[in-house]
């Protein structure tokens, strides 16, 4: 089981496989008020810097599951290098349907929810995890600003304008759902680029490296055309936050 081999190859270097800087991920971890011992599940946990960095700077403790084996075996280095690899653990797996048996404080999932098929289904999906009082934090893209035509939305590699909305009514819809908004750290252009031009010198090096590899082809194509794609669409269009959720 793994995720498709292009983002294992794209995305090998990246700590934060989304548009938060690791100034961002602090900003929420002291945002959230974490306490020692916060107990927190953390679905799509990438190459699991949220939790080993908030289990270094506040003491939490907890559990990732990601898909990507690369990414998993990566948190796991990531969690002995910073010497919290007793308070955390990472499972290579699905994670759709994860529920844990012990109920958490802070019950995550920042930038997959998919993984719940959409926003809705995985706030469902979270909050049967959450202890009565804990948070729910959703990392989730929205339009910074609307693009004009259902080709711009394709430039941002969305499907149609109808996959994303606006902040606004981003939160406005958590609210529908029946969570407060209690806290949200916004993503800005920076952070986009750390996340998207990190990918060019990585598949720059990777075609060196690999030049006969059967996705070769492709990773040429994407370096070709990925710089003036992300900054005439992703960059100008597509915000990205994570937001924290209370039950009402
Ligand atoms: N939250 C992490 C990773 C976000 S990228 C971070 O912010 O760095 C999305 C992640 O979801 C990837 O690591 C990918 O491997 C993982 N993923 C995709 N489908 C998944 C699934 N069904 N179950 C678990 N993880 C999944």
């Amino acid at each position: 089981m793994d995720i498709p081999r292009i983002f294992n190859i794209t995305e090998s270097a990246h700590r934060i496989h989304n548009p938060f800087t690791p100034e961002k991920l602090a900003t929420l971890g002291v945002a959230l008020r974490l306490e020692a011992g916060t107990r927190v599940l953390d679905l799509g946990s990438g190459s699991g810097e949220m939790l080993c960095t908030w289990a270094r700077d506040h003491g939490v403790v907890g559990t990732g599951i990601d898909m990507s084996r690369l990414f998993t075996e990566q948190a796991k280095l990531r969690a002995a290098e910073l010497g919290v690899d007793a308070q955390v653990a990472f499972i290579h797996g699905d994670a759709a349907g994860y529920v844990a048996g012990d109920k958490v404080d802070v019950a995550a999932c920042v930038g997959a929810t998919w993984i719940g098929g959409g926003v809705a289904g995985t706030i469902d999906l979270l909050a049967r995890s959450l202890r009565p009082g804990g948070i729910i934090l959703i990392g989730e893209p929205f339009w910074r600003q609307l693009p004009p035509t259902e080709a711009v939305a394709r430039g941002c590699l969305a499907h149609s304008i109808t996959d994303f909305v606006m902040l606004p009514e981003l939160l406005a819809s958590f609210g529908q759902l029946g969570y407060d908004v209690v806290e949200m750290v916004l993503a800005d252009q920076d952070g986009w680029d750390r996340y998207e031009a990190a990918k060019w010198l990585t598949m720059r090096r990777w075609l060196e490296a690999n030049p006969d590899d059967e996705l070769a082809h492709d990773v040429r194509a994407e370096l070709n055309s990925e710089p003036v794609r992300y900054a005439t669409y992703t960059r100008e269009y597509l915000g990205w936050g994570v937001f924290a959720l209370m039950p009402r």
